[in-house]
């Protein structure tokens, strides 16, 4: 019996990998421009990594990680999310003492997550993220925002909403944590298991319980706007107007929570509202860490970041009908007639790619027809065809496949001539 993928996995193919590439370029660009650079960490982590730090009552430590022990005994994981292992490389590499602050980081690179596999929803999935961390300037929340946004505005998106909130400081979430145990207590057998463990563990998290939405006392809950100290709406109303000056517009959904522990102040998500997008609209969730660095045992500064899956991204796209154009087109088509054509190309097409030529030629020993039928199929631009006769009188006759111009070229001159012509287009 042969073997097939993994449940919630999928293989990237040829015709689509083209498309992710596409997305990464733009992501990666914009990057750059913002200065963010990009940090590689390992697949796996220390379990503990991401139950200390994640948290124990977030779904993802409690029911998704890809857990194992290995040979020597350690237990690992598989990174459900770059967040922790980014914090945890910049405290074991003191990229605190970095006279450049904040240190403006991005990753690219796959997750995984034991979640029940859905259209958007995978348990191999690529997410992209930004880290900023070192400063906690409402203007780098506005920049993170801004620079998430452009990617997908740069991409084409036009059907998508930023929300954010604000979850308010320490002080802020402790007043809140303590208004919605009281509101939820009285009734609290009425809620689902894990709403009834997340009472006293972590109360905000009911809010994001998705068996319970409807609950009456869901909709009445207090809600963390109206607990925040001065600095906390400060800091919000200042992220506010930053991002009203850069025209990015946005509502605020004072019953946003995300679904990771670490986060305080600024928490937001973007959505796709694309007619067919599917039922999970959530392209893109972040927010701000004030703490983490601390808790993992560097100095106490503060961070802020998002992440989003290309998978979500793509989806986004088609879901908007976008379509770029393809940049890996073929240049030329090398075709020959004859034995010792056919040897003679196996030169000539390597002398078109080292001077930067997309160039390909026939491996099936086909006649010229389908020669030219290849050639189209790749929409090769030019057709440079080398028959015995040429051969003899060292020339090449080059075909325009959009005009039907033919031209007959020296051998020598192939290489130039097809760089002006490809040029030229
Ligand atoms: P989170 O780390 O859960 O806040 O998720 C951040 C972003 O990652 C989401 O907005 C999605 O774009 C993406 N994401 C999370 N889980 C999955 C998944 N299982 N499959 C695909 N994308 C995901």
């Amino acid at each position: 019996m042969s073997v097939n993928i993994p449940r919630g996995t999928q293989d990237i193919l040829p015709g689509t990998v083209e498309k992710w590439q596409h997305i990464e370029k733009i992501a990666t660009d914009i990057c750059r421009n913002y200065q963010y650079k990009e940090i590689r960490t390992p697949i796996f982590e220390h379990t503990e990594l991401f139950q200390r730090n994640v948290g124990d009552t977030t779904d993802i430590v409690q029911k998704e990680m890809y857990t194992f022990t290995d040979r020597g005994d350690r237990s690992l994981t598989l990174r459900p999310e770059g967040t922790a292992a980014v914090v945890r490389s910049f405290v074991e590499n003191k990229m605190f003492g970095d006279p450049n602050q904040p240190v403006k980081l991005y990753y690219n690179g796959p997750m995984f997550r034991y979640e029940r596999p859905q259209s958007g929803r995978y348990r191999q999935f690529v997410q992209f993220g930004v880290e900023a961390i070192g400063s906690e300037d409402p203007a780098i929340d506005a920049e993170v925002l801004a620079l998430v946004m452009d990617i997908y505005q740069t991409a084409g998106l036009q059907k998508i909403e930023l929300v954010i909130n604000s979850l308010g400081d320490t002080d802020s979430r402790t007043a809140h944590r303590e208004a919605l145990v009281n509101h939820f207590q009285p009734r609290i057998g009425e809620f689902c298991t894990d709403c009834q463990s997340r009472l006293e563990k972590n109360p905000l998290r009911i809010l994001d319980c998705k068996k319970d939405r409807d609950h009456e006392l869901m909709k009445s809950a207090p809600s963390i706007l109206d607990f925040l100290n001065d600095y906390s709406r400060t800091y919000f109303e200042k992220v506010q107007s930053y991002l009203t000056a850069l025209e990015i517009e946005f509502t605020v959904d004072p019953t946003l929570v995300r679904g990771l522990d670490y986060y305080n102040h600024t928490a937001f998500e973007i959505m796709s509202n694309a007619e067919g997008f599917g039922a999970i609209t959530t392209l893109c969730g972040g927010g701000r860490y004030n703490g983490l660095v601390s808790q993992m045992g560097g100095p106490d500064v503060p961070g802020i970041g998002f992440a989003f899956s290309m998978e979500r991204f793509l989806a986004a796209i088609e879901a908007e009908g976008i379509e770029w154009q393809e940049e890996n087109r073929l240049d030329c088509f090398v075709a020959s007639l004859g034995e010792e054509a056919k040897d003679y190309t196996v030169k000539l097409v390597h002398d078109l790619r080292k001077a930067g030529i997309k160039a390909e030629r026939d491996y099936q020993n086909r006649k010229m027809k389908a020669q030219f039928k290849a050639a189209d199929r790749l929409k090769a631009r030019f057709v440079a065809i080398l028959g015995e006769d040429e051969l003899k009188e060292n020339k090449i006759n080059v075909k325009d496949m959009e005009t039907g111009e033919q031209q007959e070229v020296a051998l020598a001159e192939l290489t130039e001539t097809l760089l002006k012509k490809v040029e030229a287009k």
